[in-house]
């Protein structure tokens, strides 16, 4: 999840966040329609201000919708959809994992620059209606309101179909030529490659901008320059992040879970598990027992989260994943499914059972270990 954003609201399920640069884009959004609503139409300023605010919440309401159209169709295919985040240039929509399919892709990803220009459609239409329809001050203003939000939500489909990922053209392209070579990791590769190449060319744009026109083209060269910034390195991360999940994908849960694991008594002291078993015996995770029952495990983890100055009051079973609360790992799942049940649960480790038994521990940090390792010993 991007950081610096606040929750306003929750829809169907997903959560709606807005990052803290959207407000930026909100202000710069309302000044701009104000100031523009007056060139033709002797407006007060009070109607200045419920124009600019009405084009501002439905240029807002538009972008929620594209990507909205996004989650539903994320949802078709099963792929849960935590939260949709309202961001400088537009939105993002947070999926627990990357879809399965080319054709999932290709959907999913298609469907937002679609319903933008349904809505541009939809705006232009309204904007007729409006102009055979409205008369007088300040209903003139109207049309013009839905002219904005038509061209907007035009450069909004078209900006997005820009072939880098992550936008969605950038999508669109991958779920092509995965479609093509049955290689999701090449595709993606060339797909984020296309992404930095669009961050570039658009900064090269923003540059231009500033030098042709240095008064005007300074807000919108920055403006270039800063979506530039940040496609290239959405575009890096992702494909960090195809990289890592690519690693995880050959490996098993059983090959990297911690074993034999050391039973201790859930009424045990923190004091005691950390005095006598992690430090001589460097063990890192246990199963906790109750009347010669496995009820949870407990980790390296878990024991950092615990004040020093509380060893003493709490027991094993107050810090103790327990495993009723995690779903259960087998050891022939792949890591990226491991990871997928870690990113549902706050604790960074699940419990691996094979016939009732804890055969393991799936631990996040041994996750980590392991693909430091791959890295040092130059595997990819
Ligand atoms: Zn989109």
């Amino acid at each position: 999840m991007i950081s610096g954003s606040l929750r306003v609201t929750r829809i169907a399920g997903i959560d709606i966040r807005v990052h803290v640069s959207w407000f930026l884009i909100a202000a710069l959004f309302f000044y701009l329609n104000f100031e523009t609503f007056s060139f033709d139409l002797p407006l007060i300023p009070s109607e200045r201000i419920v124009l600019a605010a009405a084009t501002t919440l439905l240029f807002f309401a538009s972008v929620l919708l594209h990507e909205l159209s996004h989650s539903i169709v994320a949802r078709r295919f099963r792929l849960p959809v935590h939260s949709i985040t309202l961001f400088l240039f537009g939105g993002v929509s947070n999926l627990r994992r990357e879809p399965d399919t080319a054709r999932a892709e290709f959907l999913m990803a298609a469907v937002g620059p679609f319903t933008s220009f349904v809505l541009s459609g939809s705006f232009w239409l309204l904007r007729e209606v409006a102009r055979q329809t409205l008369v007088g001050i300040p209903g003139e203003a109207v049309p013009y309101m839905l002219e904005q939000l038509s061209f907007i939500n035009l450069a909004l489909g078209v900006f997005n179909l820009l072939p880098g990922f992550p936008l969605d053209g950038g999508r669109v392209l991958r779920s092509a030529l995965w479609a093509l070579r049955r290689d999701r990791r090449w595709a993606t590769r060339v797909a984020t490659r296309g992404g930095q190449a669009v961050a570039g060319l658009l900064a090269l744009w923003g540059i231009y901008q500033f030098v042709t026109d240095p008064r005007g083209g300074v807000l919108g060269g920055t403006w270039t320059l800063l979506i530039a910034f940040f496609l290239f390195n959405a575009a890096s991360a992702s494909y960090r992040q195809e990289q890592f999940e690519d690693s995880l994908r050959r490996v098993n849960v059983g090959t990297l879970m911690t074993r034999d694991l050391v039973s201790v008594p859930v009424d045990m002291e923190v004091e005691s598990l950390i005095g006598s078993y992690v430090l001589p015996m460097r063990a890192r995770s246990f199963v906790v027992e109750r009347d010669g029952r496995p009820i949870g495990v407990v980790s390296l983890a878990d024991l950092r989260r615990v004040p020093r100055d509380q060893w003493r009051s709490r027991r094993v079973g107050d810090v103790m994943l327990s495993l009723e609360k995690v779903p259960a790992l087998q050891p022939n799942d792949d890591a990226r499914r491991g990871m997928d049940v870690l990113s549902r649960t706050e604790s960074g480790e699940a419990p691996v059972m094979d016939d009732g038994r804890v055969v393991g521990l799936f631990e996040r940090d041994v996750v980590f270990e392991y693909l430091r390792m791959r890295d040092e010993l130059g595997l990819r």
